[in-house]
């Protein structure tokens, strides 16, 4: 069982600068970590794995053929570079291949439009010509029941739209504040009058979509802005008969300020998609056997999957690429390592933390005899915090790693100890909620948050390639110092800050049972 100790102090933070250099109290072979700064960073191999995972195999969505097609290209690297790998079948998801989506404005006059189709919607035998409605403002009941007979073969707008496009940093620096309130405001009263128009078509979101779909709309169009210059976030559709599609900010306003005013906008639609039904889904695992403590591990891990707008590139191809890279610079420096080292490429993360969950659900073994757990998924930009996640005994042991790691790297990275724990987000929470200690390496959020994250821009062009192969070469030695530590980190849980609702000390966070099925 794991000791809980109460801690007196709040977070404490550990400054790098001030670990002593006798701190460094195992014995770690310089040779090994100037073999892995070489690879890792003079061999960088992360700018030829990441634009052969983002251009040629594409976004990862669960249940797609390109998740499968990603897997099988970390398999066949791996076997290039002698490293032993496998998948593991944990369950099921819906098959869906997305195809090509065309949408175009056709009257009142012709305009190319910026769309996605939303995630595991269906495609239409198009194209597929139709107008543009809004639902009437003031619906009751009866009459949004007569409205519904009205959608037939035509397209739906069941978004609010935004009042401006434009990002918030270039409002705050260049308008008036008067400006910025005036759109505020204007902002909440689209939302308040969508809402109301809305509220009589269903319950739920959900229910909406269905009710439109079953009275013969010809496709919902959405738009779902994320705050920044040409935007989206994508995710997936209701609808299990016609196309749900995203359209950007800039068009869907322009549609919607159309319908309004009369001018009968049409559009014309070409979804290809395919439903593939219900398909085996899987991890990626490759491991480094230990040759002395073989039963005791390190785990280096990442999503594979992703949303299927972009490419996936900072959600998570830079966490894989960086985890890839970490274990091909291992085999290369470190290829007999004292404990086992894994590197777990999850499934299904964004469907619910899915493949991690199985992982640990199967793999007892693995959290019994874990040493430790890192795990990346906050975008590109180089690692600068780990958060200790409420396992106080780990701080030390993870402050001594990193004094092996050259200052250039190590720098740039604050430890947070026994530091905050976050419940959701990533694939460290299935770890953390078993009481196992891993760790999330984050990296700088509020950028990847508006710009990347989810949304129809994140592509490769977007990596930071100087930060990333720092990032491979940081969890690589990290591996390799964690896996020499002559003992093992314990998994003493501090007593968690106070929830000020409460006035309690927070819980530690609980597991919850892997998803298995989509049904
Ligand atoms: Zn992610």
């Amino acid at each position: 069982m794991r000791v809980r100790t109460l801690v007196l102090a709040l977070a404490a933070l550990i400054p790098l600068a001030s670990v002593p250099a006798h701190a460094q109290t195992f014995p770690t072979d310089d040779a090994v970590v100037e073999r892995i700064w070489e690879e890792g960073i003079e061999r960088s191999m992360t700018p030829m794995l990441a634009q052969a995972l983002m251009d040629s195999i594409g976004p990862r969505l669960a249940g797609s053929p390109e998740l499968a097609a990603a897997q099988d290209w970390l398999l066949a690297m791996y076997e290039s570079w002698g490293v032993p790998a496998r998948s593991e079948e944990y369950g099921t998801w819906r098959g869906w291949r997305q195809g090509t989506l065309h949408v175009d404005l056709v009257a009142p006059r012709p305009q190319t439009l910026e769309a996605e189709l939303l995630a595991y919607s269906p495609g239409n035998d198009g194209p597929v010509e139709g107008d543009v409605v809004v639902p009437p403002a003031g619906l009751t009941e009866e009459s949004a029941a007569r409205w519904l007979e009205t959608v037939v073969g035509k397209y739906v707008l069941t978004s609010p739209p935004e009042p401006m496009c434009r990002a918030p940093q270039e409002l705050e620096k260049y308008a008036r504040s008067e400006t910025v309130a005036r759109l505020d405001s204007l902002r909440q009263a689209l939302r308040g009058d969508m809402s109301g128009r809305m509220r009589e078509l269903g319950r739920s979101w959900r229910d909406r979509e269905r009710a439109l779909e079953d009275a013969g709309a010809a496709g919902i169009v959405t738009s779902r802005w994320s705050g920044g210059w040409g935007v989206n976030k994508v995710f997936d559709a209701g609808t299990r008969q016609v196309p749900a599609i995203d359209i950007s900010c800039e068009d869907y306003g322009m549609l919607f300020r159309m319908a309004e005013a009369g001018q009968g906008p049409r559009i014309r639609v070409h979804a290809v998609a395919e439903d593939l039904g219900e398909v085996p889904q899987f991890n990626v695992i490759a491991e480094l056997r230990g040759t002395e403590l073989p039963e005791e591990y390190i785990v280096l891990s990442a999503h594979l999957d992703s949303w299927h707008a972009g490419t996936g590139a900072t959600d998570n191809g830079t966490g894989t690429i960086m985890m890839l890279e970490a274990m091909r610079i291992l085999k290369a420096a470190y290829p007999s390592p004292r404990r086992t080292i894994v590197v777990g490429h999850w499934g299904a993360e964004e469907m619910g933390l899915i493949g991690s969950r199985s992982f640990v659900e199967d793999h007892p073994e693995i959290i019994e005899g874990l040493q430790v757990a890192f795990n990346q998924d906050n975008g590109t930009w180089r690692i600068e915090r780990i958060e200790g996640q409420g396992f106080i005994g780990a701080g030390p042991h993870i402050a001594r790693w990193m004094s092996i790691v050259p200052r250039e790297i190590s720098g740039h990275v604050t430890l947070e100890f026994p530091g905050a724990q976050n419940n959701r987000g990533s694939d460290h929470a299935s770890f953390v909620c078993m009481g196992a200690p891993a760790f999330r390496l984050q990296s700088n959020y509020d950028e990847y948050r508006q710009y990347t994250w989810h949304t129809n821009r994140d592509t490769y062009d977007k990596i930071v390639f100087d930060d990333l192969k720092e990032n491979a070469t940081l969890a690589a030695m990290l591996a390799y110092a964690a896996s020499e530590d002559p003992e093992r980190v314990p998994g003493d849980q501090a007593m968690l800050p106070v929830d000020p609702r409460t006035g309690e000390p927070r819980s530690w966070m609980r597991c919850g049972t892997a998803r298995r099925s989509p049904y």
